[in-house]
């Protein structure tokens, strides 16, 4: 059988942290990787979303393909309507089509894990000299998010959230005192002046022209490229086995139609919430039949201002704010993207309230998408059916819409800060799973039990296997999520005993 040394499944955001921790270690990794592309590269004139289903924003396609969500013919998922999650076999996973808004967590937010903050800091911090994050330093985001990248580059607003920005900062104690702190939005967006910096297209929901939008593939492509890395694609793994100096992988081609087992020292599995859980639930030894991931669900809802802002086409599409609002006594919070009026909210408000009448009301009008923390949010459940079929389904939680109107009332008191008022009656929970913040089906503990991991992400019954996604996470924060899945798989990357 042939040996592939170490080997990393997937080339999302995670495998990219543990290759990039395993390089640091001399260690060149064997990445396997489904690795579906796009067949035709994005165009600046590929149409942005203008319209949603009423539950949520469409999903995001990259230059008009859907790749990003494409399941192989190898696989059967079959993910009921209650449950908007997805996987994704393509290279760079969801990197592909992610809006890119990043943020670190809080102690408060790993109050139950069993590693802190103090853990996860220097991995941080490797991770913000590979990811380029635009933004500012010195407002409010910057004294509760210690680990965020020092000196970004600012990435140009519109007007009215730049003035919403200043705001935010000049008034910070004051808002400090309610609980809610607002800033830039930190975008892993190039805002330099190299060949792929931003230069406001304004396409970025459509999949960016440039490459200015980090993509975890692009890295990985770029290290198989220079023979850091060996990079298998077009290769789906089945299943693991530990045996006594390794783990055996079932490896099949996309269709299915042509199979192989390797030998690796090691597994560093970087599938996803769901890819991983499928391998998991094939793979003898693992003991589980049945996981439930952990969401964190995000409402939409219109802020309505007295200021006009006409709808800008060569504005960045992606967040312009952040805001967080705490949300328990325990320091949880919920955190909060502002929109500029952009086609995709005309679209909005065009089913709402007809075309004509959305044309005049966009001008008064930004986007909020806020994402509420686990423990508000609804369960999704993943078996394995006897024909090998995946079977996804959700399970709301009824906290979750009062939980949300609770955050916009809170903003209420932000007004002036914001220029305008968000419209609690106007808000839209999305699905469980539509924000594709999720994970927590393989918690880590400090003792690991069948269905949990250890803190290097390694199931009981799979030694030498470790999980470096957010399967690993024991709870999902209300926040952005990949910043800290690529920082903890560095971690584990970097600790694996090898
Ligand atoms: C539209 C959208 C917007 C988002 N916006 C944000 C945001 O603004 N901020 C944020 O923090 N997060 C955001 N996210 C979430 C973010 O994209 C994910 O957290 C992140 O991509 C997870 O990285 P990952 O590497 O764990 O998994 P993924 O990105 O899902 O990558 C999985 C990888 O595993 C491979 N794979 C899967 N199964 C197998 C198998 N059996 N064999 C071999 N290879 C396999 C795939 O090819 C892929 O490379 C967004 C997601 C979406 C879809
Ligand atoms: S605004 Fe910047 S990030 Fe968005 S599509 Fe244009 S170049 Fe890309």
């Amino acid at each position: 059988m042939e040996s592939v040394g170490v080997a990393v499944v997937g080339s999302g955001p995670a495998a990219l942290a543990a290759v990039l921790a395993l390089r640091r270690r001399g260690v060149s990794p064997t990445v396997i990787d489904a690795g579906i592309t796009a067949t035709t590269p994005p165009s600046a004139s590929a149409s942005m979303p203008s319209a949603t289903d009423g539950s949520g924003l469409p999903d995001k396609t990259f230059g008009g393909s859907d790749f990003p969500y494409r399941v192989p013919r190898v696989r059967t998922w079959e993910i009921d309507d209650t449950c908007a999650l997805r996987g994704s076999f393509a290279l760079g996973g969801f990197s592909t089509v992610w809006g890119a808004a990043v943020l670190p967590f809080t102690a408060a937010q790993m109050a139950a894990w069993p590693i802190g903050i103090e853990d996860l800091r220097p991995h941080y911090a490797a991770i913000a000299e590979v990811v380029p994050t635009s933004g500012v330093c010195g407002d409010a985001l910057d004294a509760t998010f210690v680990d965020l990248p020092t000196n970004p580059r600012p990435l140009a607003g519109v007007r009215a959230t730049e003035a919403m920005a200043s705001r935010l900062t000049r008034d910070a104690v004051h808002l400090g005192r309610r609980g809610l702190i607002g800033g830039r939005a930190r975008l892993a967006v190039d805002a330099g002046d190299g060949p792929n910096a931003c230069t406001y297209e304004g396409a970025c929901l459509a999949g960016c022209p440039r490459g200015a939008i980090f993509d975890a593939g692009d890295m990985i492509a770029a290290q198989a490229t220079t023979g850091a890395i060996t990079y298998v694609g077009g290769t789906v793994v089945q299943r693991l086995t530990s045996v006594p100096r390794g783990v055996v992988l079932d490896l099949s081609d996309l269709t299915g139609g042509s199979q192989r087992r390797v030998h690796a020292t090691h597994v560093l599995l970087a599938a996803g919430v769901l890819g991983t859980a499928d391998i998991i639930l094939r793979s003898q030894g693992a003991g589980v039949r049945v996981l439930r991931a952990l969401d964190s669900q995000y409402f939409l809802a219109p802020l309505v201002r007295l200021g006009a802002q006409e709808i800008d086409p060569h504005a960045v599409a992606l967040s312009h704010l952040f805001l967080e609002v705490e949300v328990s006594s325990s320091g949880e919070m919920s955190h909060l993207q502002v929109y500029p009026p952009n086609a995709l909210l005309l679209g909005v408000l065009s089913d709402r309230l007809g075309v004509h009448v959305a044309r005049r009301a966009i001008r008064h009008v930004m986007g909020l998408q806020g994402f509420l923390p686990s423990s508000q949010s609804g369960v999704i459940d993943i078996r394995l059916g006897r024909a090998g079929t995946l079977a996804v389904s959700a399970r709301p939680n009824p906290e979750s819409g009062p939980a949300a109107r609770r955050v916009l009332r809170r903003l209420v008191g932000a007004a002036r800060q914001l220029g305008g008022v968000p419209v609690a009656g106007q808000m839209v929970m999305a699905p469980v799973g539509r924000g594709f913040h999720s994970g927590g089906t393989l918690p880590m503990t400090s003792d690991p039990a069948v269905g949990g991991t250890d803190t290097l992400g390694s199931p009981p019954g799979l030694p030498r296997v470790h999980i470096v996604d957010s399967s690993v996470f024991p709870t999902i924060p209300g926040g952005t999520i990949t910043y800290t899945v690529m920082a903890n798989s560095h971690r584990i990357a970097s600790g694996v005993p090898l």
